[in-house]
């Protein structure tokens, strides 16, 4: 979409003016909530709390809710973003809802004057996000039962009109599923969608502006539709901050970034999850490789005690902390540098919005463990900001970057600047003290846990989780900068104190390594444990062939692991053929001393097949060497084999898909389409999965 200039006084206006309502629902909002938010993880009501968000909208008087389905935030924080904008442009009156909080049997009463958007994120395999599950289930069922007890054929959702988004990566087979299978099942209930259903593409890297052009088009039919008019929006802060000049960062009270009251009271307790975790010990680490700008690490987590399980083939999610470099980057960009132990009280300005982290804090604590303050930056937000520019010439950059799509792709995205770098850029020297800290909290995203996809076996240590990560650290040709990944780095900074390291991060990278109240001295992380549907088949003489380059092989070692100790038990293990790829044989080749152990165990029932990328004149991939043992890969489908592939999903997992397809169709005699058909077929029957990223 091209804006001209009064579209970008208008762009400029919506998300500084917009900011309305609402922020993404957390825990933290209500810290006295968090036994209940823990205890109840069956969709069970929250203490009190209703489920019903017919009568939520009405006891708040809201006549617009914005569901989100979110895995990494993305989807919440677009969510957010509509109801700031539908207030403050349109006058809607506006509700933000996670979808897990709410039951939907009553969706057949949803006033038909009301609106309901739903943001949605397809998650793996085309699956719903963990907090859609249950509405996925609800209307994908045979006969969802609505509370006025119409059957699907009377089309109980006459009254509903809703707005749809949804949030994929085509690099994936089941490209945005989610949102086109729940637009399907809304409209054969009877439900009027106002404005296209649209989709937003990870895997071109256009999510953004996906998202843009289609709001922009929805908003005009929801005008149209509702009679609403677009009014002069006005910046009205979510959050009021005031500093407390009573407490200190000392007080028992004050958050200084643990992750929610009982972690601040000292009585941290399970279950843990996704909202609560385990500040876990690290028994071990180690670099597995480590040459100039690449590194990759292992290492071991120690869950005894936590309660927390694992089964091999599970995700360990990691919650980092931004580096100090970063922290103070942007605390004095704004201003804040020499405030930023001062202790804030962060208020909720409406009754339904909910503060996004434990209050009272600092400023510190908030920036270094609450805000993705490296991430990619959003153009809309870059735009809200032009308001508070310490110049007209940095307010005319804004207003130029937010509202020109190509410009800010060259100037910005592609230089992988973060929100601060970017400040720093527009007003070389300058604070940005204006800007004000309520639009910092609303305007970026929560900082997210990553997973890690784990890489030992829970019958051979179930107490210690071990993961395989690569170091981010991106160079871009021709430029000084590099891109940090903030939670491989955070994990590098942790295994250099407990080496006692002398070389720390060469480009000044510093961490709060003992966290908050030095709690997590003694190299400790904050981490949960994601259970996934990537499994060995229950019976262990089945073969396996497994795909695995780079730290895509994290799993396999622990599926390897697994079959060796099985076999050392006595037991008949079958065909475990595993695909590895690397640049280099002296290099990068992770767990080049453990396969030959393995393979002492397993005997001729493990295979290794290596595929080093720069060792010889052509490069040679997975997928080619896939191709090569086409034989062998043929008969051990035709005995059963189970498929498994890790790792890049844009591009090796798609070939190596394909290669299947390919080496069925030869050796069968059939044509690439049949081919191809089998190999569908076998993902659709759990016979072929993917763990892919
Ligand atoms: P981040 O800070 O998250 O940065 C990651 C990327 O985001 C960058 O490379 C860049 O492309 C982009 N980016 C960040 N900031 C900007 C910016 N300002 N501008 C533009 N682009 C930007 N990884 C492993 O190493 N091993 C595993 O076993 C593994 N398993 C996984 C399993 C699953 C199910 C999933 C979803 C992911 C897995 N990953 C694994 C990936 C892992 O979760 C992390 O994404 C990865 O380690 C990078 O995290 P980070 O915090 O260091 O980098």
């Amino acid at each position: 979409i091209e804006y001209d200039t009064a579209d970008i006084v208008i762009l400029t206006a919506i998300f500084a003016a917009t900011i309305a309502y609402f922020t993404k629902g957390t825990l933290w909002g209500k810290p006295k909530d968090l036994f209940a938010d823990v205890a109840h993880t069956n969709g069970s009501a929250k203490a009190g709390k209703t489920r019903d968000f017919v009568k939520k909208m009405a006891e708040s008087d809201r006549n617009a809710i914005f569901f989100y389905g979110s895995q990494t935030g993305t989807a919440e924080d677009y969510a957010s973003r509509l109801a700031k904008e539908g207030h403050a442009r349109f006058g809607l009156r506006t509700i933000v809802a996670d979808i897990e909080d709410y039951d939907f049997e009553n969706l057949d009463t949803f006033p038909s004057d009301h609106l309901a958007f739903f943001l949605l994120a397809t998650y793996g395999e085309g699956e719903p996000t963990d907090n859609a599950v249950e509405f996925y289930e609800f209307l994908s069922g045979d006969e969802p039962q609505f509370s006025e007890g119409a059957s699907a054929e009377e089309k109980p959702l006459q009254n509903l009109k809703y707005v749809t988004f949804g949030l994929g990566n085509n690099t994936y087979e089941h490209y945005n599923a989610m949102v086109r299978r729940i637009d399907g099942y809304l409209t054969k209930l009877g439900a009027t969608r106002y404005g296209s259903a649209g989709e937003g593409d990870d895997g071109a890297g256009t999510m953004e502006e996906d998202f843009l052009a289609w709001k922009e088009e929805m908003w005009q039919v929801v005008c149209k539709e509702m009679g609403l008019e677009e009014r002069e929006a006005v910046y009205e802060p979510v959050f009021k901050i005031t500093e407390d000049e009573s407490l200190s960062p000392e007080s028992d009270t004050v958050y200084l970034g643990e992750p929610n009251k009982n972690h601040l009271e000292g009585k941290a307790k399970g279950p843990y999850n996704s909202h609560n975790p385990f500040i876990a010990p690290i028994a071990k680490s180690s670099e597995l490789f480590s040459v100039k700008d690449r590194n990759c690490l292992h290492m071991e987590i120690d869950i005894s005690g936590s309660g927390l399980s694992y089964t091999t083939g599970d995700h360990i999610a990691i919650w980092p902390t931004n580096s100090g470099k970063e922290t103070d980057r942007i605390l004095n960009v704004l201003g804040l540098g020499e405030k930023r132990h001062n202790v804030i009280r962060v208020e909720a300005l409406d009754s339904t919005s909910k503060v996004p982290f434990p209050s009272p804090t600092t400023y510190d604590a908030v920036i270094r463990y609450h805000v993705e303050i490296n991430g990619l930056v959003s153009r809309q937000f870059i735009a809200s900001l032009s308001p508070f520019a310490p110049s007209d010439k940095a307010k005319a950059e804004l207003v130029r970057l937010g509202g020109d799509k190509d410009a800010f792709a060259e100037e910005i995205s592609s230089r992988y600047l973060n929100i601060a770098q970017v400040l720093e850029m527009l007003a070389p020297g300058q604070t940005w003290s204006a800007i004000p800290f309520s639009l910092i909290i609303e305007g970026l995203t929560r900082v997210q846990p990553r997973y890690y996809s784990i890489s030992s076996s829970s019958f051979v240590q179930k107490d210690h989780i071990a993961i395989t990560a690569v170091v981010e650290s991106i160079r871009l040709p021709g430029s000084k900068h590099i891109l940090k990944g903030v939670t491989t780095n955070y994990l590098l900074a942790l295994k250099q104190k407990q080496h006692g390291d002398p070389n720390p991060d060469p480009h000044g990278l510093t961490y709060n390594i003992t966290g908050p109240r030095n709690k997590y001295d003694g190299i400790h992380v904050p981490i949960h444990v994601r259970h996934s549907n990537f499994k060995l088949p229950s019976n262990p003489e089945k073969p396996v062939i497994m795909i695995g380059p780079g730290t895509g092989v994290a799993p396999f070692r622990a599926f390897v692991q697994e079959r060796a100790a099985l076999a050392a038990k006595g037991e008949k293990v079958g065909k475990t053929l595993l695909f590895f790829g690397c640049r280099n044989s002296s290099e990068d080749f992770l767990y080049k001393d453990e396969w030959p152990e393995y393979s002492a165990k397993l005997g001729d029932s493990f295979k290794l097949v290596t595929a080093f990328s720069r060792e010889g004149p052509k490069k040679v991939y997975v997928q080619h060497r896939l191709q090569e043992h086409a034989d062998e890969v043929d008969e051990l489908l035709k005995a059963g084999a189970y498929i498994y592939v890790c790792g890049d999903a844009a591009h090796m997992a798609r070939d190596v898909n394909a290669t299947f397809g390919r080496i069925i169709a030869e050796k069968r005699g059939q044509t690439e389409a049949q081919g191809e058909e089998v190999v569908k077929r076998m993902r659709s029957s759990n016979q072929y999965q993917e763990d892919v990223w």
